[in-house]
């Protein structure tokens, strides 16, 4: 209270001067008396307790004013005026040293102020201050008088020392209102209690004959644990008023000492009032801090009540026994049932399936503490269950009867697990449906590796998902297969839906893919992986080739057909220009084939043409062309005849090879062609080719038929082409 008044009005400048100024006469008449250098020095101590609370550069007016009653006092008694300024110095530079130590260390001296430290800081600090001034209190005392230095120091720094913290405690309980307020409510009890002391003190003070001074320190301990620092405070300042008024009368115990000065005695009570404090200070301190702690925890202890109680979770204390110390009151609205309905222990609400699991789990933490959650249905007054997620820890029970309690917290989560268990339900048919999906079906994250494969994959493959999931594409396919799914895979990395058909052998068995990737996106649109969706096509890919060589094959004949040929020619032309090769196109036509038929009907007509087509086919080299093109006519086609030479001879060889007499089964059929051929160079038109190959035939059919003729185009002048490409103008070459 003062430390907020202080800065209004000069009050607290005349309240310090009168308190320094007091006090200072007080110490100092009392050591006159008793002829000693000091007495019990209170004024700097008692300026502390109230100074400590604000900073020392707002303090300095009360200082100078305790200074000016200090030098006033001092001037009072005679001494002489510089000693007075000086020694006021003094005792000023001690006062602010200990309020500024402790002024750093607690700003603010408040009701969770831990006291002990408090107390350690500020008797350091005097300690330090009390020993610097004692010594340039002795350096100044040096001039005026020649007491023993040493003495006068040793009792300087004592009466210092324990005058500050005598009356440094004592002033900081007076200024600090909430240590009043409890022994206050008890006043009566207080000053019972100071009345004893008092009695027992001034008993023990006025008992001439048996040293039984310690006999105070039962009651003063008895105020202090009584009334903490009050008790202390007034108690020590009693038997302090007491130690002093017997030793200056010269009564009481300290009289009993013989032989001694009455400086010497002085000395004596002050070191027993020294001792009075410093045992009844540590009893207040360490009492106080328990009071702290207390409070401490009860506060928390309501704070968390609070919680509890106003939570909407259901939060119980367990005991051993299952006895629930405490319920909180939103089991009402969680489950219906009154607090005191659930202070029993009830397994029954458990349901059924998961009652075993969580006697379980309560047995499982009583043995091995620390905590434990737990999802489980607890039946609600009304009948139905709900769903609760209950967290519990195993604590030390705080009736410190060395149980172990356990503390419960639930809540309500009947529509999570709802969400979860459709979650579940829908995750399951989906999977269900991708496992009997008739394709492959896999997720790869950004690392390449497989999150997800279905069941289908064995079919394929004969991999179970669990051996693929969490290896990488490059592990799973190999070097080679990896190879040719890498780029697709970086494309849809890249955000692109990509489609490609891949061929691989799985288990000796060539198999052919359509593979699909999809970039699998996040909320944001980022890609985070890639969706496989891979269909064999095996049986497709067959059935295509299939399709393919039937569309392209002469079925009598087992050759290629007119299609195949006529989409063949072109490349070949090409090709054989490329390489600057000559193309050699010869058509075979079977002389009165009509007859044949008619003499020996349609089925010898047939098996005259197939065996014509093997005959042929036997007849070509390794990328030749043969192909029936016709009800009998066939073509050949060769590129890898350079000169008219080789050509002549070829054809002249083809159309020899070509008499043969051919058993049908049923008759002996001897068949003879006409041959009309074409070598050509650097031409690229297949109807030019094939024109010139027919106008060859032609001749040769014209000729009377069973012979040859023979074209050669664009070999210059040596094959009798002028370069005019008129029909009438190619000259045919008769070989036989
Ligand atoms: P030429 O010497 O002038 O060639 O007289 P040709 O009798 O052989 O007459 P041409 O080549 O015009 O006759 C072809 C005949 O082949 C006509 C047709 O009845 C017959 N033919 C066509 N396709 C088939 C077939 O698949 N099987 C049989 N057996 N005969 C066929
Ligand atoms: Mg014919």
């Amino acid at each position: 209270m003062l430390a907020k008044r202080d800065t209004h009005g000069l009050w607290p400048l005349f309240a310090a001067f009168a308190l320094s100024g007091g006090l200072s006469l007080y110490a100092l008449a009392l050591a006159r008396a008793n002829h000693s250098p000091v007495a019990l020095w209170l004024a700097n101590g008692a300026l502390v307790g109230w100074l400590v609370q604000r900073p020392l550069v707002r303090a300095w007016p009360v200082l100078l004013a305790s200074f000016v009653g200090i030098f006033a006092a001092k001037l009072y008694l005679d001494d002489p005026l510089l000693q007075c300024l000086l020694l006021g110095a003094c005792n000023v530079l001690e006062t602010a040293i200990v309020c500024h130590v402790i002024q750093r260390r607690f700003p603010n001296i408040t009701p969770d102020t831990r006291f002990t430290d408090l107390a350690r800081v500020g008797v350091l600090a005097a300690l330090a201050a009390s020993l610097l001034c004692s010594l340039a209190m002795m350096c100044i005392l040096n001039w005026w008088t020649q007491m023993d230095v040493l003495m006068v120091a040793n009792t300087l720094f004592r009466a210092h020392f324990v005058g500050m913290v005598l009356s440094g405690s004592t002033s900081l309980v007076i200024v600090t209102p909430y240590l009043w307020r409890a022994p206050l409510a008890r006043i009566g009890i207080l000053a019972r209690d100071l009345g004893m002391l008092a009695a027992i003190t001034a008993g023990v003070l006025v008992e001439p004959r048996v040293p039984l001074v310690f006999l105070v320190y039962p009651p003063l301990l008895w105020l202090v644990f009584r009334h903490r620092f009050v008790g202390m405070v007034i108690g020590v300042a009693i038997i302090a008023l007491g130690v002093s008024l017997a030793t200056t009368l010269g009564i009481g115990p300290f009289n009993l000492v013989v032989g001694v000065t009455p400086a010497f005695r002085a000395v004596m009570g002050q070191v027993f009032i020294g001792v009075t404090c410093l045992v009844a200070l540590p009893v207040a301190l360490a009492l106080s801090e328990q009071d702290r702690l207390r409070k401490q925890m009860q506060e928390s202890e309501l704070r968390y009540r609070l919680l509890a109680d106003n939570s909407g979770d259901l939060v119980m204390r367990i005991r051993a026994n299952g006895d629930r110390m405490y319920v909180s009151p939103s089991v009402k609205d969680l489950l219906g049932w009154e607090v005191d309905q659930f202070q029993r222990p009830r397994p029954d609400l458990i349901h059924p399936d998961d009652r075993e699991r969580i006697a379980a789990e309560v047995v499982r933490l009583r043995m091995h503490g620390g905590t434990t959650t737990a999802t489980y249905r607890l039946q609600h007054k009304d009948g139905h269950y709900l769903w609760i997620e209950a967290f519990a820890r195993l604590v030390p029970s705080p009736d410190g009867d060395g149980a172990m309690d356990i503390i419960y917290t639930g809540r309500d989560v009947t529509e999570r697990v709802r969400i979860e268990q459709a979650l579940m339900e829908s995750q399951s048919q989906l999977r269900t449906v991708t496992d009997n999906i008739p394709a492959v079906i896999a997720r790869i994250d950004m690392n390449e590796r497989y999150t997800y494969v279905n069941r289908y994959v064995e079919h394929v493959s004969g991999e179970v998902p669990a051996e693929i999931i969490g290896r990488t594409v490059h592990e799973v396919r190999g070097n080679a297969l990896y190879d040719r799914l890498k780029p697709y895979l970086e494309r849809a990395y890249a955000g692109h839906t990509v489609m490609f058909e891949y061929e691989t052998t799985y288990r000796g068995k060539p198999m052919h893919f359509q593979c699909h990737y999809v970039p699998d996106r996040d909320a944001q649109g980022k890609v985070r992986g890639v969706y496989a969706l891979t269909n064999e096509i095996t049986h497709i890919k067959n059935t295509e080739r299939e399709l393919l060589r039937i569309a392209h094959q002469d079925s009598l004949t087992g050759l290629a057909n007119r299609r195949y040929f006529s989409e063949r020619v072109p490349a070949f032309l090409k090709q054989a220009q490329q390489h600057d090769i000559a193309v050699l196109l010869a058509l075979v036509d079977i002389d009165n084939f009509k007859t044949i038929n008619d003499t020996y009907g349609h089925a010898v007509g047939d098996v005259v043409l197939a065996e014509v087509g093997q005959c042929l086919q036997k007849l070509i080299r390794e990328g030749e062309i043969v192909a029936r093109i016709g009800g009998d006519e066939f073509v050949v086609l060769c590129n890898d005849i350079n000169n008219i030479k080789q050509a002549q001879a070829f054809v002249q060889s083809l159309w020899e090879r070509l008499h043969m007499t051919i058993d049908t089964g049923v008759a002996q059929v001897t068949v003879s062609m006409s041959v009309g051929a074409a070598i050509c160079m650097n031409e690229l038109s297949a109807d030019a080719v094939m024109k010139f190959a027919d106008d060859a035939l032609y001749k040769a059919k014209e000729a009377g038929r069973d012979t040859y003729r023979f074209l050669a185009h664009g070999f210059g002048d040596n094959d009798g082409n002028d370069g005019n490409s008129g029909n009438e103008q190619i000259k045919l070459r008769r070989v036989q």
